[in-house]
């Protein structure tokens, strides 16, 4: 019986190879990065939505019902979100931009686990927004999450700004566009990049589904990994598929690479 260190090893060596040879590396994250943080994927088998109604930006909007249900789903995992800490994955990731390596994260994610683990800001586009703070919907203040949640839980009451406008967790709705900035940003990244890794992503959520094939038009080699089938499976762009998790493959490879450099 091998170990699951070799059972991998002459893909992470080819892995290593992208990495040493790329200076400006886009990566790409989804759910399947952050399970060994805690944070459940939500379209998994024991996702939230098969035991909650996701309530719709314009309901969210319109209705004081509809705010409290969101308030109340938002409430439920908090403290998961709060609590959770970045794994070997987000670690591997800030180890590229302290090595030079790292272009830009674009992430599906809303936990705000690679700005934890250390990725620059300038260089983290969260396309679907995060749970890391609130936002009002009509000025746009940020604010901590942690006092409007214990607000709420005591008075069932979804949070106002000081303006009058609604607050809410600042990840995007369900029927509420992505940030235009973000995705021109995300697009700008992926032409530029001379290498590109999608990591625990199905790549089935568009658009930012788009953002990898975008970097591999350009040229860039497009790496997958991932554990379970992904809808860019068999495109022509995909230079190297890894079916695995990414916890397993990433860190030691991107190790590798680095020492490899030195
Ligand atoms: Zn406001």
């Amino acid at each position: 019986m091998i170990s699951r260190k070799e059972e991998f090893a002459p893909e992470r060596a080819r892995l290593s190879q992208y990495l040493r040879n790329s200076a400006n590396i886009l990566v790409f994250t989804g759910a399947g990065i952050s399970t060994g943080s805690g944070i459940p994927d939500f379209r998994g088998p024991n996702g939230v939505w098969k035991r909650r109604q996701p309530v719709y930006y314009h309901d969210f909007m319109g209705s004081e019902a509809a705010r409290v249900e969101h308030w109340d789903y938002k409430l439920e995992g908090w403290a998961g979100f709060r609590d959770a800490q970045p794994n070997a994955t987000h670690a591997a990731i800030s180890q590229l931009e302290k090595a030079g390596k790292l272009l830009a994260v674009v992430t599906q994610n809303i936990d705000g686990l690679h700005a934890r683990a250390g990725t620059s800001l300038g260089k983290l586009v969260e396309l679907h927004g995060t749970n890391s703070y609130i936002e009002c919907q009509t000025c746009g203040r940020r604010s901590d999450p942690e006092p409007h949640f214990e607000a709420f839980s005591q008075t069932r009451r979804p949070p106002i700004c000081e303006c009058g406008g609604f607050l809410k967790p600042a990840t995007i709705s369900f029927g509420q566009n992505l940030r235009v900035e973000d995705i021109n940003q995300a697009e700008e990244f992926a032409s530029k990049a001379d290498l590109i890794l999608a990591l625990g992503s199905t790549l089935s959520v568009y658009p930012a589904a788009n953002i990898p094939l975008i970097a591999a038009s350009k040229g860039a080699p497009y790496i997958i990994i991932n554990r379970g089938p992904t809808e860019h499976d068999g495109f022509p762009e995909v230079r190297l598929r890894l079916e695995a998790d990414v916890g397993e493959i990433l860190p030691s490879a991107v190790a590798e690479a680095i020492e490899g450099a030195k």
